[in-house]
């Protein structure tokens, strides 16, 4: 994998979430119109928040209790207004709940690569390969007749025909997907230039 897809899906990743954000703060917009205490109740929130952190800083237990109650009575009220007006979620809708979209998360303390970022370069990996033409190119659509029956040593490096060849390079591969769940089954690797006889 090149830098440059991780790098062009991130964008994409990114885009997503500027997208996700516009959406919410517009819905949350029109919602503040009809319902103008919903507006209020959010700017409090805000405030206290500053406040309980100013709190935890200055280290007054008192106030903290003070602040985190008031907090949790306005979203009490806002949850009750929201379930009211059967308004389900305010918040911007992402399209992976693990990571809302930032491609990451944090598992034990580090951050990982979240399985959607994963999928989706394994994806544009497997695209740019054409094992995803699949269903045209496989072993029942195969044919060794573009191999030359010729047996010419200086000229292909065989001892055999290309087309011998190739029929025992298949072999070979049908025996390995034959075997592929037993773990004795030894791995297959394939070097040299694509090409045609
Ligand atoms: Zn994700």
């Amino acid at each position: 994998m090149d830098n440059s897809t991780l790098k062009s899906l991130l964008q994409e990743y990114e885009q997503k979430r500027i997208k996700a954000n516009l959406i919410s703060e517009q819905n949350k917009k029109e919602l503040y119109i009809k319902y103008p205490r919903l507006e209020e109740i959010e700017n409090k929130i805000n405030l206290l928040s500053i406040k309980k952190i100013k709190d935890i800083l200055s280290s007054n237990k008192n106030d903290i209790q003070i602040t985190e109650q008031s907090i949790k009575k306005l979203q009490e009220e806002k949850e009750k207004i929201l379930e009211e007006k059967n308004i389900t979620n305010l918040s911007p809708v992402y399209e992976c709940n693990f990571c809302n979209d930032t491609g990451y998360i944090n598992k034990n303390g580090k951050t990982i690569m979240c399985h959607c970022l994963k999928q989706k370069l394994f994806n544009m990996e497997y695209n740019k390969s054409n094992i995803g033409n699949i269903e045209n190119e496989n072993y029942s659509t195969f044919s060794s007749k573009y191999y030359s029956d010729e047996i010419n040593e200086s000229k292909y490096g065989l001892k055999i025909s290309p087309r011998e060849n190739i029929e025992k390079i298949k072999k070979i591969s049908e025996n390995f997907i034959n075997n592929f769940d037993n773990p004795e089954e030894k791995n297959l690797l394939f070097t040299g230039d694509t090409r045609t006889w």
